[in-house]
Parts: structure tokens; sequence; C-alpha cells
């Protein structure tokens, strides 16, 4: 197993307090990991600052050569990335071999691509005698901030197009789940130059804290809590960082009538509970209208009833635990609260799922109404809240009603209806007659506090490169 820390071209230890690293299928202690010191952290920022001299001078095809060798490093060492990402996040281990590993590597290949060919507006003389022309440059070195829910796809969505676009990167996993970022670590150490990638470990309150306030940095990427990223924009405020926020979703899923109500059980069964609901974009709030209220709620609660989780055989299984006790006892504490409502019915779930890990029941919260906690606020875990509405409410206006705005879905064989209410959401996706649905062409990304910057897709690339402006005066 790797534990150290990538610096330029050093490994070494972290110096500073031990983290309990553990597997959240028993809460067993996989390892103890120490975290970086000020020292090693400004360490690892002078690398990226003298690695970046020459990596920002490189050919987009010299670093697209170099993003194709990463992603046969992975590809070529998938069983053991898939076997530690499923031991340190306690997923089953076929959604990480046959879901995730495929959509990582695939994500290092559309960037090695897409990097030779940004395309600019022409240049052209827009002043008599002096031609302008666009460029887009690296931004500099980026502080790269990583959560615990897909800890190497994340590193991907970050890595990838930090370092096609020329920038140099620190990157931090998040402190319960380091364990496949140390891996790709000595991949990457063998094919990158020295200090391209730097990866340190610790925990959020010291050494990402350090990082968002080093003055080296020039942008920081984080995907994380809403708090989170506030005190990112904060710190960022001081040296005006540049920054890259992915905070969390609450995606609503407006299911109409006319639905064909076995597709949305099972995208509803899917969606709503794949990475046991850990998912920003999980289909999580569901909206469904009068006249296929009930069907849905009774189909919906015997499908989930049958979602499989913690057997013996992991094969078998769907879902895995959540990732530590504490999120597992928010997740319990919100479903508390939940059926303490009269008007509420939890119709399957409800309770901690394991006598040992972390487990909780998929859950189904019947007859919630807007105003209520579970519709509101992020769970993140196997809990998905139903709520009625009739032809006469405004479901896109309390669809709108969130903080949040990442992904959303609509549900209906009316085209028309589909189309309508996609161009009312605000949210960063809308998919129709389906839900969670992502391509390495496409943008992820939010808008109000979910956050603003995208990944994956070309906007990615554009979001860690700056736009800048030549012009010669040729008389
Ligand atoms: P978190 O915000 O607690 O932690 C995320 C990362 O930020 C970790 O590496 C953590 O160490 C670091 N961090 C925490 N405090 C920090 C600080 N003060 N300074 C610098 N870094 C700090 O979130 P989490 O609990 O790891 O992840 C779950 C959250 O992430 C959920 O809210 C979820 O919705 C969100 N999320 C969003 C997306 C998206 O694409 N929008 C994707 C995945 C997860």
């Amino acid at each position: 197993m790797d534990t150290q820390l990538l610096i330029g071209s050093r490994f070494e230890a972290g110096t500073e307090a031990e983290e309990h690293i553990l597997n959240p299928r028993t809460g067993g202690r996989i390892i103890d990991l120490a975290e970086a010191s000020h020292t090693q952290i400004d360490a690892a920022v002078d690398a990226a600052e003298r690695a970046f001299i020459t990596w920002s001078q490189t050919t987009p095809a010299e670093r697209s050569n170099h993003l194709l060798k990463i992603a046969d490093a992975i590809e070529k060492n998938a069983h053991d990335f898939a076997a530690l990402e499923a031991l340190n996040c306690g997923k089953p281990i076929n959604a990480v071999k046959n879901d995730e590993l495929p959509a990582i590597i695939d994500c290092w290949r559309f960037f090695a691509g897409a990097v030779r060919n940004l395309h600019g507006p022409a240049a052209g003389e827009y002043l008599p005698g002096h031609t302008s022309m666009i460029r887009r440059d690296p931004i500099g070195i980026v502080g790269s901030i990583a959560p615990w829910n897909y800890p190497l796809m994340m590193m991907a969505w970050k890595l990838a197009p930090a370092i096609a676009g020329g920038n140099t990167v620190v990157f931090k996993p998040s402190e319960q789940t380091p364990l496949t970022a140390l891996k790709l670590a000595r991949l990457l150490a063998d094919i990158l130059p020295e200090g391209v990638v730097n990866v340190i470990t610790g925990r959020g309150e010291t050494v990402g804290n350090a990082l968002i306030n080093h003055p080296k940095i020039s942008m920081v990427s984080i995907t994380g809590d809403i708090a989170t990223g506030k005190k990112v924009l904060a710190a960022a405020a001081k040296t005006v960082k540049r920054t890259h926020l992915e905070l969390g979703g609450k995606a609503p899923v407006i299911v109409y009538d006319d639905a064909d109500i076995e597709a949305v059980v099972n995208g509803v069964r899917t969606f709503g509970y794949y990475n046991a609901g850990q998912d920003c974009t999980a289909a999580c709030r569901v909206y469904a209208e009068g006249g296929i209220y009930e069907k849905l709620v009774a189909d919906l609660t015997t499908a989930v009833s049958t979602i499989r989780y913690n057997l013996a055989d992991d094969t078998e299984n769907e879902i895995g635990p959540l990732i530590s006790k504490r999120q597992r006892d928010r997740v319990a504490s919100f479903v508390e609260r939940a059926a303490d409502q009269k008007h509420i019915d939890i119709t399957t779930g409800g309770r901690t799922g394991s006598t040992e890990g972390f487990f909780f029941q998929p859950t189904v919260v019947a007859g919630a109404t807007q105003e209520d906690e579970i519709v509101r606020r992020e769970v993140f875990g196997p809990v998905v809240s139903v709520t009625r509405f009739s032809a006469k409410d405004d479901v896109v206006g309390w669809a709108n009603d969130s903080d949040y705005g990442l992904a959303s879905s609509v549900w209906t064989r009316d085209i028309s209806k589909a189309m309508r209410a996609a161009s009312r959401l605000q949210y960063g996706c809308t998919w129709i007659n389906t839900h969670f649905m992502l391509t390495n062409e496409m943008p992820h990304g939010g808008v109000k506090q979910s956050g603003y910057g995208k990944d994956m897709s070309v906007y990615a690339l554009e979001d860690y490169t700056a736009v800048r402006h030549i012009m010669i005066n040729h008389g």
C-alpha cells in the first residue's frame, strides 16, 4: 500500500497528526496516515512553481502524450485501483470496476484529445494597423482539493484538465479516502516531469486551509460542501485567486402523470441510491403528479426494498455503506426527524443497516412537503423523498425553490412539456426521462450555491486556462 506524499520527485511520509483510515464496511482500521506539515506543503508548492516554468511551455501534443500514458497506466492497474477504492470507500467492487474505472480512464483520454483541439476567435485587425489574437494560457499553480465520494474520479476530473492546460498542481485528497490518490502518485511520478503534480494528505482545517491560503497558489479547485466552498472564497479574496467550486446538490425529479412509471421506478431505484446516495446529483427529491403518485410510491417502495447491500459476497452488492459513522448518524437523524412528522410515511428502510460498518437501509420517505427539511437539505445518503403535486401547482417553481442548482430531471412522454420545464429549471443539468448519466464530452457543474466550476468537457479546459489578448502594432 502506498502511504507517502509526493513532493516534486520525492516520496516521503507526512510528519504531523495521524488520521485513522477506516474500512466503512466493517468500521475497522486500514492504516494510520500522518498528514503533511507546513514545511511539506510549502515544499510541494515550491516544486509546482519550479515545474510550471517548463511545463507551461510544452506543446499541447506533449502534454496530451503524458495524459495518454497516465490513462494507460491506470488501465493496466485497474484491478488494483478498483480493489483499493472499494476497500477505502466501502463501494461494491463491481461498481468501481465496471462504472468508475472506465469513466476515469476515459476522462484522461478525453482531455488528451481536447487540449489539442482548443479553438478561439479568429485573429484580426480591430484597430487599423493592429492585429489582435487571443491565447488561452495556463493560470499557474492549482491547489486541488477532493471529497470522499469518488476519490479517483474526482482526481481525474481535477488533474486532467489542469495539467492538460499547462498548469501544475498540488492535490489534496479527502483525509478519509487518500489511498488511491497515493497509489496514483507513484504512477504519476514515473510519467510526468518532476513537480507537475504533487500529492499531499491531511485534514481540511489544517492542510486544506494552508493550501487555499497559500500566496503562491493562483487557483483553488474544490469539490465539497457549500460551507467549505465559502471558506475557499473568503481565502481567495485575500490574494484574488481564481476558484473552481463544485458544491453539493439536492436534485429534483419531476414525474408527470404521463411518465413511463416503470422507467421512473427503475431510474430512481438506480440513480437515487447509487453510491449509497453519496452523490451530489442523486435523484433524491421526487415530485410526483397526483395521478401517478400512489402507484409510484408503492412500486418504488417495493423496488427499493430489493436493493442488495452488506452481503458477504461483495459481487452481489448494489450499494455500499456510508463513508463514516458520523455520516451514517447524520443520515439517520434526518430520517428520524422526517419520521416524526405526522404527514410523512417511511415506506421502506429508515434504520441503520448493519451491526458493524456504516450501512443505512435504502429508504423511501413518502408524503413529504416542500417545506420539510428532508426535501430542502442535502442528506447525502440512500434516502429519497416523494412529494405530491397537482396540475395547478407550480412544480418547476418548487424544484427551483432551493439553494442548490446542480442536477435535475423531468419524466414525461410529452416532449413539449419536458422542454418547457427544462428551460425554466435553474440547474447545471436537466435530464429528460433519465438521470445521473454523465459523459466526458459534456460539462458537469452547478449554478446557485452548488458552485460554478465545470468539470469534464472543453468547459473545464476553459476554466483552467486564462484568456489573454496579444496585439501587434504593424503600422
Ligand atoms: P467537505 O467540504 O467536508 O470536504 C471536501 C474536501 O475539502 C476535503 O478534502 C476536505 O479535507 C476539504 N476541506 C474541508 N474543510 C476545508 C477547509 N477549511 N479548507 C480547505 N479544505 C477543506 O465535503 P465532503 O464531506 O468531503 O464531501 C461531501 C460534499 O461534497 C457534499 O456536500 C457533496 O454534495 C459535495 N460534492 C459535490 C460534488 C459536485 O460535483 N458538485 C461532487 C461530489 C461531492
